[in-house]
């Protein structure tokens, strides 16, 4: 890990000559919001002592300009789910994905939160994205600091790369009716 060096993020594809940049305004969108994600940590158990991890000094997911978690689901965009999900959490937990404003995006973190993990119980709900999308799965139990970062680069990577217009497409709608979210 590098220390005392700024590392400036790539700028996007365009054209340039002396005085003059021109690039497409959603890359610069994408590299804006790819650069300023904040994370809504939706953290019940074990893997959120990970995510604790994740964000002290030694991961520091500040690099990765994400230092600020919001506690507020209209003030987030990325909400990451870790721990085990009972089903009479499923209505929170769909609540606080409903009050995020588009666009959002939803990282579930270990097994618990992708499929109940070891709890095959009547009680707990067999992965969140039965009741909201999941964009990233991050497998482990508990996965380690680096596989969070790792999936928060992916998540990265789609916010980069998303059109502007896909929130407006059809298949975008017809996901969330599937899942009755309006
Ligand atoms: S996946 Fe493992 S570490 Fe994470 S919440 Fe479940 S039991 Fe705990």
């Amino acid at each position: 890990m590098e220390t005392g060096k700024i590392i400036l993020a790539d700028k996007p594809d365009g054209l340039e000559g002396a005085g003059f940049f021109a690039t497409q305004l959603e890359k610069v969108v994408g590299l804006a919001r790819k650069n300023s994600i904040w994370p809504l940590p939706f953290a019940t158990s074990c893997c959120g002592i990970e995510f604790m991890a994740t964000m002290g000094a030694h991961y520091d997911l500040a690099r990765f300009g994400s230092e600020r978690l919001s506690f507020s689901p209209r003030q987030a965009d990325l909400l990451m789910v870790m721990g085990t999900i009972a089903k009479k959490m499923g209505p929170v937990l769909r609540q606080v994905y409903e009050q995020m404003a588009e666009p959002r995006w939803v990282l579930s973190v270990g097994a618990c939160a992708s499929s109940g993990g070891i709890f095959d119980t009547y009680s707990v709900l067999q992965g969140i994205d039965r009741i909201i999308p999941v964009d990233v799965y991050v497998p482990g139990c508990p996965p380690r600091p680096e596989q969070i970062i790792d999936g928060v680069i992916k998540i990265q990577r789609l916010v980069e790369t998303e059109s502007l217009r896909r929130r407006d497409s059809p298949e975008y709608k017809a996901m969330l009716n599937h899942y009755n979210i309006e």
